[in-house]
């Protein structure tokens, strides 16, 4: 039986405040595999600064490197909205001996009770979550999993040791439309791809 981690994002660029939650995601719960997800962003919810799929794609190739990363493209060729419940579904369906955990940042656990059908989810696979920023604490994390979603630490969840790393692909776009310097927030292959393709400017 493999222990396979989901990791989600619109990855507008991916980052490495992303990197560093899938790492640690895999080596404190043990993951086998880390799949990661770019989500594919139907045209009516495009922001005018979002960069197409398969840049996206090529990002992630970029950033998520290491050994036991698989970049997918599950969701990218997928017509519509992307539903987490309907991803989890699949590869549960694709992985039947295979147990699913679901990586996300504090800012998604704290809204999961409005994710499209939530209950479904939870009950395919365990959350490893991980505080993005100072003002939320583990502790406010734990609260939330323990009362509001009804779950066990250790069964339903994990909450990662690791400090957090405040950087968003927000703050990276401005950057670079800014004309600032962003190689410290990306890798050096995502980097390069970036400066080459001219993208966010
Ligand atoms: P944007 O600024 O465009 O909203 P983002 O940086 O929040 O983007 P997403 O692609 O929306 O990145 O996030 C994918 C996942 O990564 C989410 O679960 C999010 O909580 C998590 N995440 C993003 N940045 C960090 C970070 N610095 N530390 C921990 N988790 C993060």
């Amino acid at each position: 039986m493999s222990r396979i981690g989901v990791f989600g994002g619109t990855f507008n660029p991916p980052h490495l405040g992303h990197l560093r939650l899938a790492q640690a995601a895999k080596a404190q719960c043990a993951l086998d595999t880390v799949l990661i997800m770019p989500a594919n962003i139907p045209p009516h919810k495009q922001a005018h600064d979002l960069v197409a799929g398969d840049d996206r794609l090529a990002l992630c190739r970029l950033t998520f490197a290491d050994d036991g990363f698989v970049v997918s493209e599950l969701e990218l060729h997928r017509t519509g909205k992307s539903y987490t419940v309907d991803t989890m579904q699949a590869l549960r369906d694709a992985y039947p001996g295979d147990e699913l955990f679901l990586i996300i940042g504090s800012d998604m656990l704290l809204s999961f009770d409005r994710w499209y059908q939530w209950q479904e989810i939870l009950s395919l696979c365990t959350l490893i979550v991980l505080s993005r920023d100072d003002a939320i604490s583990p502790e406010t994390l734990r609260m939330y999993a323990n009362e509001t979603l009804g779950l066990t630490e250790g069964e339903g969840y994990h909450v990662l040791l690791l400090e957090p790393m405040e950087l968003s692909s927000t703050m990276i776009r401005e950057t670079i439309r800014l004309g600032g310097d962003v190689s410290g927030y990306l890798t050096a292959p995502a980097n390069a791809y970036l400066k080459e393709k001219g993208l966010y400017r």
